[in-house]
């Protein structure tokens, strides 16, 4: 099958709006006529539905928690982004989408990126008249602050829980039209499979969480907003129901996955403190703007802060060593997230690691403290050499603007991080990869759209700060709502789907058999077990370091492990009920599966890009070849050609090879 990313033709800046023009539209009467299945209602799926509904489309709204607040996107902590240059410091469309493309590692595809920072302004007006209240000056303006790989301020946020805030604008947004009666919403129902009528998706099967029923549902078109699969790698900052069963389902009923090995390896999280755990904590990387990244220049000095005879704020400042300001000096701590979490690995490889494990680095705010407290002291006329007074009054600034995330850091870590520097090291966060989709951002299976983190096309192998909120409310808000008229156009006419034909019957039965056998099973180890295992090889073979053996070990102990969770795992109870158990089970059966084509899709990629690194790359000449190949990608692209740059050849073929011949189980 031959991608076709239907790029409309054209200088970058003019495409969209020349999309917009030439798209089909459906009138509003005839929306009334339409039904749209929308799985996932975080801030994509969220956006989308209520959007759809406000357009007059008849929309029926899955998610799998209790209520659409609860979508992972609600941890979001960090801000939003939007081309609105508010400081005045430089800031326009092309340098949001100049910055997300070369955050990307040159790997994003170049016409969805620069129509994201187009729309991006919209987002800000959209959330601001739902009432959302981000974060302003002293004057009332909207306030900025900087994320990762960017030299300008262009970061919208409301404290430290702007995903929170946006998700309740728009499930506010969304209520309006359940109201209405024209979301019809179906909490606790997680989606089993896509159906295809024909070859265009018709509908889906759904479990009812809390019956254990499962139902059919159809439409004339489905969204995927399902949310990203980081959860393959168990410990993650992800919340711990995101999973990759949607898109997985969509995958073998036909819709292509593009750069599944692309994950976001995040900088500043706790450090994993032992093996109980199940969940890693992030500090956002706003923190970044005022916290200064550090490990001791001497080893002495290592062992003497893990051996607790010395403490950190003792340590001089001659003997840190500043890594990311001394190696990257125009961007400084700012650099992107993948580029500080490759330096903060290559520092603790190197031994310089400071705690038990060896595996942390140090976030330091007491530079900032004084920086603070000093212009606090000269506002108020206070004594700007008293160092005790000027500490305190910069840590009530530091408070003000990230006072949750302190006592966040404190309650899992318990050290106070206004006395003593956070440690942070870097966290499996975000997957760049995802169900590949074209221009109007439908998968390779007609009527199947997938929205924000569910899909691959704006981030590369780097996704930048600030830009995942970004994403999901520009496709769901203003990218969707068009395109989908598009395809619908042609089904003003077709009438409800009818749910009893052979398409439902046979998806339907796919997924009561992968129940049966799951609850009939009567194994020894519980989906955990097997879930760390699946964990422990991702990251240990398939993480930020990479090599082609160890790759090809993890796909051949991939498909042992999961040969040996269809033998042995043991799920409590019964299918007819509430069954957490049976759902997870589920769940890590689609991880398991996925984890392969991730290890696969990492061993045909012979390069280091974003937050992982081929080992056959690290000598110099290697790292220089890699230079070489992104200063030519990078001039090529900027003549505004553009080009898929996602699936070369190779990868093309060796996708088609995957979808016809793999079997599982
Ligand atoms: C701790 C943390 C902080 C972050 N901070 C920021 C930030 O500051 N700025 C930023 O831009 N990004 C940030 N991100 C990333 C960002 O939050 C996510 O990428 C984004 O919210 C994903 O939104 P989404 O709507 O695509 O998916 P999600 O919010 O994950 O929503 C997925 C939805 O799909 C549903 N679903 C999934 N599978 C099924 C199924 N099989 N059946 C039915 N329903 C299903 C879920 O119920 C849910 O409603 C952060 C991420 C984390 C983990």
């Amino acid at each position: 099958m031959a991608l076709d990313s239907k790029i409309p033709k054209g200088p970058l800046a003019d495409q969209w709006t020349k999309h917009k023009n030439d798209i089909n539209l459906v009138n509003p009467a005839n929306k009334r006529l339409i039904d749209v299945i929308i799985v996932g209602t975080g801030l994509a799926g969220g956006s989308a539905a209520a959007t759809l509904a406000e357009l007059g489309y008849n929309v029926k709204a899955f998610c799998f928690q209790d209520s659409p607040r609860r979508a992972h996107s609600i941890a979001a902590q960090g801000g939003i982004n939007a081309a609105k240059n508010y400081q005045g410091d430089g800031d326009s469309t092309y340098r949001l989408f100049y910055d997300t493309v070369k955050g990307g590692d040159y790997r994003s595809r170049e016409s969805n990126v620069y129509r994201l920072a187009e729309v991006s302004s919209n987002i800000i007006d959209q959330c601001v008249a739902q009432g959302v209240p981000f974060a302003r000056e002293y004057g009332g303006l909207l306030d900025n602050r900087s994320f990762g790989g960017v030299l300008v301020s262009r970061t919208f946020y409301a404290k430290g829980q702007t995903g929170q805030q946006l998700l309740l604008g728009a499930y506010s947004a969304m209520n309006r039209q359940i109201g209405r009666g024209k979301i019809k919403m179906h909490t606790r129902h997680e989606m089993l499979d896509v159906v295809i009528v024909d070859g265009k998706a018709r509908g889906i099967i759904a479990r009812n969480l809390v019956t254990g029923e499962i139902e059919r549902h159809s439409a004339h078109a489905v969204v995927l907003g399902t949310g990203g699969y980081g959860n393959a790698f168990y410990l993650s900052t992800y919340a711990m129901g995101s999973n990759v069963t949607a898109a997985w389902k969509a995958h073998k009923r036909g819709a292509f996955f593009a750069n599944p090995c692309y994950t976001q390896i995040h900088p500043t999280c706790i450090p994993v403190s032992g093996d109980h755990q199940s969940k890693l904590t992030l500090m956002s990387e706003s923190l970044r703007n005022d916290g200064r990244i550090w490990v001791p220049k001497h080893m002495k000095d290592v062992e003497a802060i893990r051996d607790g005879s010395l403490k950190p704020t003792e340590l001089a400042e001659d003997d840190r060593d500043y890594y990311l300001e001394r190696r990257y000096p125009a961007f400084g701590n700012l650099v992107p997230r993948d580029v500080a979490s490759r330096a903060a690995k290559e520092r603790c490889d190197a031994g310089y690691g400071v705690n038990k494990t060896g595996e942390a680095v140090y976030l330091d705010f007491a530079a900032a403290f004084m920086r603070y407290g000093k212009e606090q002291a000269h506002v108020k006329g206070l004594d700007e050499d008293d160092d005790a007074l000027v500490r305190k009054l910069g840590q009530e600034i530091v408070k003000n603007k990230y006072g949750n995330l302190f006592q966040m850091y404190e309650k899992i870590v318990d050290q106070n991080p206004y006395e003593t520097p956070m440690m942070i090291f870097p966290a499996v966060h975000y997957t760049m990869g995802g169900i590949w989709v074209d221009y109007n951002l439908m998968t390779t299976v007609p009527g199947l759209y997938a929205i924000g983190e569910a899909n691959f096309s704006d981030h590369g192998a780097n996704r930048l700060g600030a830009s995942a909120l970004m994403q999901g409310l520009a496709d769901g808000y203003f990218v969707l709502p068009y395109t989908i008229g598009d395809y619908l156009a042609d089904d003003i006419r077709t009438g409800p789907i009818p749910t009893d034909s052979k398409a439902f019957d046979d998806a339907e039965k796919d997924a009561t058999d992968i129940i049966d056998k799951l609850i009939n099973n009567n194994g020894t180890h519980s989906v955990d077990y097997f879930h760390k295992k699946l964990g422990k090889i991702m990251w240990n073979k398939c993480g930020m370091a990479r090599n082609a053996k160890e790759l090809k070990e993890a796909i051949v102990e991939i498909a042992e492990l999961r040969e040996e969770f269809w033998k042995d795992v043991k799920i409590p109870g019964t299918a007819d009920a509430y069954n957490e158990e049976l759902a997870k089970a589920g769940r890590v059966a689609d991880f398991l599966e996925l984890g392969e084509l991730f290890a696969k899709d990492a061993l045909v990629r012979e390069e280091s890009a974003g937050g992982h690194f081929r080992d056959e790359y690290q000598t110099p000449e290697g790292e220089a070849m890699r230079r070489k190949e992104f200063q030519f990608v990078s001039a090529w692209e900027f003549k505004g050609e553009p080009k898929d740059a996602v699936l070369h050849k190779e990868e093309l073929a060796y996708e088609n090879i995957e979808v016809k011949e793999r079997s599982y189980k």
